[in-house]
């Protein structure tokens, strides 16, 4: 949580008065983002890795707005992209070709010709994700004629449970789509070397979101390190990449910081006599999460017997996490008020029952007229769409204390014009 009570009881982030941004029938919902602090966070974690080559390879899926991107790469990070679509906005910003990394399980050819034609020597590595991929990949790096750097993602085969976040959001175990399945290691790796367009730098993991200690993070680490020693006997590789993940506080405590587990992750390198590799990862939540919140107007109560609705005009459309993965964000006021609190169910106008933030202690008083949805900085704008008609939302950027950019909502006539003009 990165906003902060004034002494006059108003919440601010990055020094700007969030209800200073509430004024006129439009400007809600709005995503509010503290660049400066997420530029910190990029530098802070860079910090732990004390000289030591690596990369910070920025999951730009979690927020890929330019100021938020253009900070991080201002911080040194290089990105860690899924899509063509991102490959190209990571350029635009200023990544450079070599500090970015391509993962996605199913990758068309025009992003794989993207990907191997960027840069003078093309990206830092397309991440194969199956032993499929290994030919499809050579085949576009022929057709260029030029070679492409790969490293191959493992699936470690960790079990879910292993980890202490949501299903959904596990991606290291032997049922999910992602990574080349340990008993098909070799194979994978004996296919790159056999083709003279790839070059194997690297062997890659991730294995969920939201973790919120270094030993959930190292469980996946220690089965790549071990296989990268073998792999190690038959290919110079230049890299490991221990991916993404670092958890944040949603209110529920996560002591580790981002640094924390890049000094584990260094240390277990070293015990397994693999310090001479660089170390990349991928963190994309813990970058940006906590700099964050979505401001809403409170629409309306429901009062029965039972419950206490509020009603806001922030939805699942605008802030799909709790939809999605029973994500909990916590929802606050604006402004402190004194006088009687209830529980509330704070709820969206989205015609879905799971358009629902939970339940919140929040004042009774009809003077409550804005609330922030906290923490919401990751995977939050960038997951929105407009379902129902909605207008995606505003997104405010605060630095040096004060706005220095903005994007209005688009207004509702543009959908109806969209929809209207379908199939034409
Ligand atoms: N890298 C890969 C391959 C991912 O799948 C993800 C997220 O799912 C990330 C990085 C970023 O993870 P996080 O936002 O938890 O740091």
């Amino acid at each position: 949580m990165a906003t902060h009570l004034r002494s006059d009881g108003t919440l601010e982030l990055g020094g700007v008065a969030l209800e200073s941004l509430t004024r006129g029938e439009e400007a809600t919902p709005a995503y509010v983002y503290d660049v400066d602090a997420i530029r910190a966070e990029g530098r802070e974690l860079i910090g732990a890795f004390e000289g030591q080559p690596h990369l910070v390879a920025y999951a730009v899926k979690a927020n890929s707005a330019g100021p938020v991107v253009r900070a991080l790469v201002e911080a040194g990070c290089g990105a860690d992209v899924v899509s063509g679509a991102e490959l190209m906005l990571a350029l635009a910003a200023g990544v450079s070709p070599d500090k970015i990394v391509y993962s996605g399980v199913a990758k068309s050819d025009a992003e794989l010709d993207l990907a191997v034609g960027s840069g003078p020597e093309g990206i830092g590595a397309v991440q194969i994700e199956s032993a499929e991929e290994v030919e499809r990949v050579a085949a576009r790096a022929r057709a260029a004629g030029r070679t492409c750097r790969v490293s191959l993602r493992v699936n470690p085969g960790v079990d879910a449970d292993d980890l202490d976040t949501h299903a959904y959001i596990t991606t290291g175990h032997d049922e999910a789509k992602f990574g080349v399945p340990l008993e098909s290691i070799d194979a994978a790796v004996d296919a790159i070397l056999a083709r003279p367009e790839l070059r194997l730098a690297g062997l890659a993991s991730h294995v969920g979101s939201q973790l919120t200690s270094t030993d959930a993070y190292l469980v996946g680490a220690r089965v790549l390190f071990d296989l990268a020693k073998a792999v190690r006997q038959k290919a110079s590789l230049a890299f490991v990449d221990t991916g993404g993940g670092f958890g944040i506080d949603y209110g529920e405590g996560c002591p580790a910081r981002p640094a924390d587990f890049i000094r584990a992750t260094r240390a277990l390198q070293r015990e397994r006599g693999l310090g001479d590799l660089a170390l990349y990862c991928e963190p994309g939540r813990s970058m940006v999460a906590a700099h964050g919140v979505v401001l809403a107007k409170v629409l309306q109560r429901k009062v029965s017997s039972a419950r206490r609705w509020l009603m806001i005009d922030a939805g699942m459309n605008d802030l799909m996490r709790p939809a999605l993965y029973q994500a909990f964000h916590r929802v606050v006021p604006l402004r402190a008020l004194s006088g009687p609190t209830s529980a509330w169910r704070v709820v969206g106008p989205v015609c879905e029952s799971s358009d629902d933030f939970g339940v919140h202690t929040l004042p009774d008083d009809a003077a409550l007229s804005h609330v922030a949805l906290l923490d919401a900085g990751a995977y939050g704008y960038s997951m929105a769409s407009r379902y129902n008609g909605r207008a995606l939302p505003a997104e405010v950027f605060v630095s040096g204390g004060r706005v220095t950019g903005r994007t209005d909502r688009r207004p509702m006539s543009e959908w109806v014009e969209d929809r209207l003009a379908a199939g034409r």
